[in-house]
């Protein structure tokens, strides 16, 4: 088993930031190089001030990561540019989208909590913790971290996506929403798939997990079968919503999310029990 590429840390060594990745964000977007069509993440030594007020968040193939908030209203350096960080899907690999994830999610938690909610007082770094932390009534500020749950629907050889009024591009997907307080995932998978489009589940089970920070959320993602009801969206978040076989498939989302896990997993279901290996 190879070694894992990223290593999460807090304390930042004692080295010089000169070599380091600088991921630094503002809102969704991030500072990328492009150099004849090559992204790249800047180094330290092209944008000191940066890295020096960054976060260590770990190394990356050996190299030491910082993740900053990018200034509002200032200008990206000569070759440099803020680019949403969901373009990077299509251009990086998983491991290094992952860490720009992580550090959109690092660069706002910092900018976001600089004052105490309480009182107003400037906030302090914790030590040792990601962490802020008000030096009057002492309350803590950690990274927000909104849990959402996503389901795969099926019905036999089909599967029920849903198109939303928030897709930037007219695509298909799983349904999603965020868990409420008080409410186990269970619950929130069940409450949100009556609303958006009207049908009750059975067999809801845990399929896996994707920290999603260009929503600053953990995806809890889940596969339900079909119970009951008629399949009717609610107008507002979800706009369309139809059954598909897998043969017969819309624009779905792209790879490396899970809603695209979660299709991905089916198709291979249904396709492996037809294939010729299948003898049940
Ligand atoms: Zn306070």
């Amino acid at each position: 088993m190879s070694a894992p590429r990223f290593i999460p840390g807090h304390e930042p060594p004692a080295r010089g930031r000169e070599d380091a990745y600088v991921f630094a964000a503002q809102g969704l977007e991030l500072l990328v190089e492009e150099r004849e069509g090559v992204l790249s993440i800047p180094k330290g030594a092209a944008v000191p001030e940066l890295a020096q007020a960054g976060h260590f968040i770990g190394t990356l193939d050996g190299v030491d990561c910082y993740a900053a908030p990018y200034p509002k209203g200032q200008e990206p350096p000569a070759g440099m540019q803020l680019m949403a960080a969901r373009g990077l899907f299509q251009k990086v690999d998983e491991v290094l989208l992952a860490v720009a994830g992580r550090s959109l999610a690092i660069a706002e938690w910092d900018i976001t909590h600089r004052f105490c909610g309480r009182d107003g007082t400037p906030t302090e770094l914790v030590p040792g913790e990601r962490a802020r932390r008000c030096p009057v009534c002492h309350t803590p500020f950690y990274p927000r971290i909104s849990p959402a749950v996503i389901v795969l629907i099926t019905r036999g050889d089909t599967m029920l996506l849903a198109r939303s009024s928030n897709f930037p591009m007219p695509f298909f997907s799983t349904l999603a929403g965020f868990v409420e307080p008080g409410e186990s995932l269970e619950e929130a998978v069940v409450r949100e798939v009556k609303e958006e489009v009207g049908v009750d589940l059975q067999n809801v089970r845990y399929f896996g997990s994707q920290p999603w920070p260009f929503g600053r959320s953990l995806m809890v993602g889940y596969t339900a079968e079909y119970a009951s009801g008629e399949v009717k969206v609610d107008g507002k978040e979800i706009v369309e919503a139809q059954w598909f076989t897998v043969d017969n498939l819309p624009r779905i989302p792209p790879r490396l999310s899970i809603a695209r896990h979660l299709i991905d997993s089916f198709i291979e279901r249904v396709k492996g029990r037809a294939g010729p290996s299948s003898n049940s």
